[in-house]
C-alpha cells in the first residue's frame, strides 16, 4: 500500500459506499492505511489515496505532550454522512498527503456533525470543532473525489498547480509540507 499524489485520476472519482459484507475484509487494509498515516505524520487518510474507491476515512488529530510520541488514537469513519454543520466558515491553510510540499488555504465552517459506522459495523456519531472539524471535511471531500485543488477558483488553482510541480521537481513526499496540519 503507498499513498497516491495528485494529479492522479484516481482522487477525482468518488468513492462506493461500504457494502456490510465487505466490512471485514476491509478492517485490515483501514489498519493499514492508518499506519501510513503515521509513518507520514499525517493527521488523516481517505480511502483513494492508497486507490481504493471506498466511502472509508481516517483521522487522528492526538497531539505529542512536549517531549513523546503523540499518542495513537485513530477514529476510524465508514460511510460517514454529515448530520449537520455551522459556524462562520474561516480560512486556514491545509496540507495533503496526496499533494506533498505545499499548503492551501481554504475555508470550512468551523463545527461538523457526523455520523458513520466504525471497524465493527456500529453506528456512532460525532460532533467537531476546531482541527478536528476541519480535518473531518477534508477526508470527507477526499469521498467525493474533491481535492484541495478543487477549493480554489480557476486562477489560484493553476497558480498553486505550478507551485505544487515545483514542489514535486524538489522532490517532496507524502508528509512533507512543513507543518503538522496534514491530512
Ligand atoms: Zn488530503
Amino acid at each position: 500500500m503507498r499513498i497516491i499524489v495528485a494529479p492522479d485520476p484516481v482522487l477525482r472519482q468518488s468513492c462506493e459506499p461500504v457494502a456490510p459484507a465487505e466490512l471485514k475484509s476491509l478492517r485490515g487494509k483501514a489498519r493499514q492505511m492508518a499506519k501510513l498515516m503515521y509513518k507520514s505524520n499525517g493527521c488523516g487518510i481517505a480511502a483513494p489515496q492508497v486507490g481504493l474507491l471506498k466511502r472509508l476515512m481516517v483521522v487522528d488529530v492526538s497531539t505529542a505532550e512536549e517531549g513523546e510520541e503523540p499518542p495513537q488514537d485513530p477514529v476510524y469513519f465508514v460511510n460517514p454522512e454529515v448530520v449537520r454543520s455551522w459556524g462562520e466558515p474561516e480560512q486556514a491553510d491545509e496540507g495533503c498527503l496526496s499533494i506533498p510540499g505545499i499548503q492551501i488555504p481554504i475555508q470550512r465552517p468551523t463545527g461538523i456533525e457526523v455520523t458513520a459506522l466504525d471497524l465493527q459495523g456500529e453506528p456512532f456519531s460525532i460532533e467537531a470543532e476546531g482541527f478536528m472539524a476541519r480535518a473531518i471535511q477534508h477526508e470527507l471531500d477526499h469521498l467525493d473525489g474533491t481535492t484541495m485543488f478543487e477549493h480554489l477558483d480557476p486562477i489560484a488553482r493553476a497558480r498553486t498547480f505550478r507551485e505544487y510541480e515545483q514542489a514535486l521537481r524538489q522532490g517532496a513526499k507524502p508528509g512533507d509540507t512543513g507543518v503538522e496540519d496534514r491530512a
